[in-house]
């Protein structure tokens, strides 16, 4: 027989294989042959700590939880959190249950755990890699030392639309950046190894399609063809699987009427199949139940059936699992290996994370208090100025001069110190963020007066998950005194933008401009006072027209978390430079939603170089500010770009190099940023989508060349026969500083 080796474990070692040699696999398969029926369902459910875990469960449904939980029934728990409630439920599974398998504790750590990070489609504008990883690494510690071992994160569903209010969670409009980013969070989260002490598994979600709702409404159905599905959809989860990440969750919406949860296509063919992907899948909250209202089961047994055939490894909170799998499988309505292959996948998780090795997994009270957060501040900072973009620099506003003497700082997110938190706060305090006011009187120089007037209110009443937002629309007491401070001041800068939970999930727009009396507020300033730096703090893309055309300079800032007021200071007063570039189309006008700048061409209007696109007639085409936009405090020139060779052959190579110069008088970051176009192809191909980016940082007058090697791996696309593959023909090759502003070079691939 096969043994399990460990504290915790109920098993004893009797024939010589020690923990070390015997692998993961023998172990799964050795506890799994030793589970009733009854047991393995278990571990595919999933609770809700809906209830203080370190005293007694009370209510009916807590105390059933509490049962199951003793009688090692349930597989995982989520929003447990702090060393003593984990430690606890922990504790009364293992030294009750029978199989004595340890709980995995699962918890949304999406932009930070007690420090706060950038909401993830602000961190996504630093195009910087490397920061991100590192962000997701400090929100691993402090979580782990909280008992927490896996975060639902990072979101990599491509969003294109601004009404969606969960765009903010993920990392914008293409697919390219967020597999980069993806990839960049799995090993920030899980390391190189899960085993490691100081790290949590990783969540690739939602499985799929989820940020394509129709109209932006949140949870509504995708309507998606194959196409759109595996060049669009599939390829940040495809960059996931392959970086490893141990866990994916699949998501409420219907994708051409079948519930993603429910999709044997998603599940099981691609994911499970295709990309031999080894983890387990978490249904999103309640998803499997969801099948009924959706109409695609009868009831919660009927979907517990469906969706374990899918592919769905575990039901969170949904009860689906509990009250349908036994009976399925004693009935033969199911087979038991279906349910073996998902035990076996989620007690493979658990055995590569140690858990059987210690089942409290560094939950304690010194690992707590070893960490250092106020380096961890320190990095907060940092990713938060390199997520900043400045959207319009006109009349030398910015960076702020030492000889400016007052500052007028006006409006309602001037000095809050909530909304930079943003949605999806795991720990992160209320009020807990550095504001504006705060930053700039911290960094100012000493001649430097600073006034503030709030001038109006955005957001009232309860700020929780579970409460609409109540937006202030009658309140105009403070803008005459908002207008005062703004005549009497040299400078104003205005903090606008959106409280913490008008994004986030459940919250869809129909409108995407300054909400509230804001509009109202900013327009008085600008009577008496033009010389306005606006600063942004939002968490999807706003549609700010009548701003870029009426405000001098504009600055995005996103929800930046906690050290937001400091990061934005640094911009403002020219500290750092600023170097980052939308992830995301900001719309002129919400009616051009969804915006997205890897479209597709249309026949019409005609035009020589077939560069035609679908547009209104009320409205200027194209989008305020496009993907990969963003100033700097410097100027870049781009040379013309250069191809070693203007044909690629199969199994080739070719460079593709331009040369970059520092034209400006300050020190800069500049996002290379390189696009293609397959000009005839199975399938109408976007008129660019991106392939790669570089950040460079250089010196006033220095230049540099900038390479980028192009295979056919480059090349490749699902194609209209249902592979990934490059087709032969020509190839538009561009280069430049954001999406719309390139210099191309074409590039024949042929195969020899
Ligand atoms: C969200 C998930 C989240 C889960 C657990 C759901 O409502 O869609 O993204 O991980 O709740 O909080």
């Amino acid at each position: 027989t096969f043994l399990i080796v460990g504290t915790g474990s109920l098993f004893a070692q009797s024939d010589g294989i020690s923990s070390s040699v015997m692998d993961v696999e023998t172990k799964v398969d050795s506890v799994l042959q030793l589970m009733t029926l009854e047991e393995k369902v278990g571990q595919m459910v999933q609770y809700n700590g809906s209830w203080d875990l370190t005293g007694p469960a009370s209510g009916t449904d807590n105390k059933q939880k509490e049962e199951r939980l003793k009688k090692g029934l349930v597989g995982s728990m989520l929003n447990v959190i702090s060393v003593d409630a984990t430690r606890e439920a922990q504790r009364l599974n293992m030294e009750n249950s029978r199989m004595k398998i340890p709980l995995i504790f699962g918890y949304d750590v999406i932009h930070g755990y007690k420090t706060i990070f950038p909401v993830p489609l602000g961190e996504t504008a630093s195009w910087d890699l490397e920061a991100m990883e590192k962000s997701a690494r400090i929100a691993a510690l402090e979580s782990v030392a909280d008992g927490i071992n896996w975060t639902f994160s990072p979101m990599i569903d491509i969003s294109r639309d601004a009404r969606w209010g969960r765009i903010m969670e993920g990392s914008g409009e293409d697919p390219f950046l967020t597999s980069k980013v993806a990839v960049a969070k799995v090993k920030g989260y899980q390391g190189d190894d899960l085993s490691h002490p100081r790290t949590i598994a990783a969540t690739a979600k939602h499985f799929a399609g989820y940020g394509l709702a129709e109209g932006g409404k949140d949870y509504n159905a995708v309507n998606i063809g194959e196409n759109e599905l595996h060049n669009v959809v599939l390829p940040p989860f495809h960059a996931a699987a392959e970086a490893g990440v141990a866990t994916f969750m699949n998501s409420f919406n219907t994708i051409d009427g079948v519930p993603a949860t429910g999709s044997e296509n998603l599940q099981r063919d691609i994911l499970k199949g295709d990309w031999d992907w080894k983890g387990f899948v978490v249904s999103d909250w309640g998803s499997i139940a969801e099948m009924v209202p959706h109409g695609f089961a009868r009831d919660k047994v009927h979907a517990a059936e469906i969706a374990v055939k899918a592919g769905s490894d575990m039901d969170m909170e949904g009860g689906a699992y509990v009250a349908g799998l036994q009976k399925l499988v004693e009935e033969g309505k199911i087979d038991e290996s279906l349910i073996d292959d998902a035990v076996r996948r989620i007690l493979r998780v658990k055995f590569k994370m140690g858990l059987f090795e210690d089942p409290y997994r560094y939950a304690d009270e010194d690992l707590n208090n070893s960490i250092s957060y106020e380096e961890h501040r320190k990095e907060a900072r940092d990713i938060a100025r390199k997520s900043i973009v400045l959207l319009k620099n006109e009349n030398d506003l910015l960076p702020i001069d030492n000889s400016v003497n007052k500052i007028a700082v006006i409006g309602p997110l001037a000095d809050d110190k909530d909304s930079p938190i943003g949605n999806w706060r795991a720990q992160g305090e209320t009020n807990s963020a550095v504001s504006v006011l705060e930053g700039l009187k911290a960094a100012a120089a000493e001649n430097t007066e600073i006034t503030y007037s709030k001038g109006v209110t955005l957001g009232e009443g309860e700020r929780s998950f579970l409460f609409p937002l109540e937006i202030n629309e009658t309140d105009r007491s403070g803008i005459s005194e908002a207008v005062k401070a703004a005549k009497d001041a040299e400078l104003v800068v205005m903090v606008l933008g959106e409280d913490a939970f008008q994004s986030g999930e459940g919250r869809s727009q129909a409108y995407v401009g300054l909400a509230g009396l804001q509009m109202e507020l900013v327009k008085e300033v600008q009577k008496v006072n033009q010389n306005i730096v606006l600063v942004l703090i939002n968490g999807r893309p706003l549609e700010i027209t009548w701003a870029s055309e009426n405000i001098p300079s504009i600055v995005e800032a996103w929800q930046l978390g906690t050290e937001s007021g400091n990061a934005i200071a640094d911009v403002l007063l020219g500290k750092y430079n600023p170097s980052g570039k939308l992830p995301v189309s900001f719309p002129r006008a919400v009616g051009q939603e969804p915006l997205y700048y890897n479209h597709l061409n249309t026949g019409r209007p005609y035009s020589e170089e077939h560069v035609t696109y679908a547009h209104y007639t009320d409205i200027e085409n194209g989008p305020l500010y496009p993907f990969g936009y963003g100033l700097s405090y410097t100027d870049f020139e781009y040379g013309k770009p250069e191809l070693s060779s203007s044909s690629l052959n199969t199994g080739e190579t070719v460079t593709l190099s331009v040369e970059l110069t520092n034209t400006g008088n300050v020190k800069g970051k500049e996002v290379v940023q390189l696009y293609l176009r397959d000009l005839v192809a199975s399938l109408a191909r976007p008129v660019k989508e991106l392939k790669g980016f570089k950040l460079v940082e250089l010196n006033p007058g220095e230049t540099r060349t900038v390479e980028f090697q192009i295979d056919e791996e480059m090349l490749k696309f699902y194609s209209a026969s249902g592979k990934w593959e490059a087709e032969t023909g020509e190839f538009e090759l561009m280069l430049g500083g954001n999406s719309e502003d390139v210099k191309s070079v074409k590039l024949n691939y042929s195969k020899s």
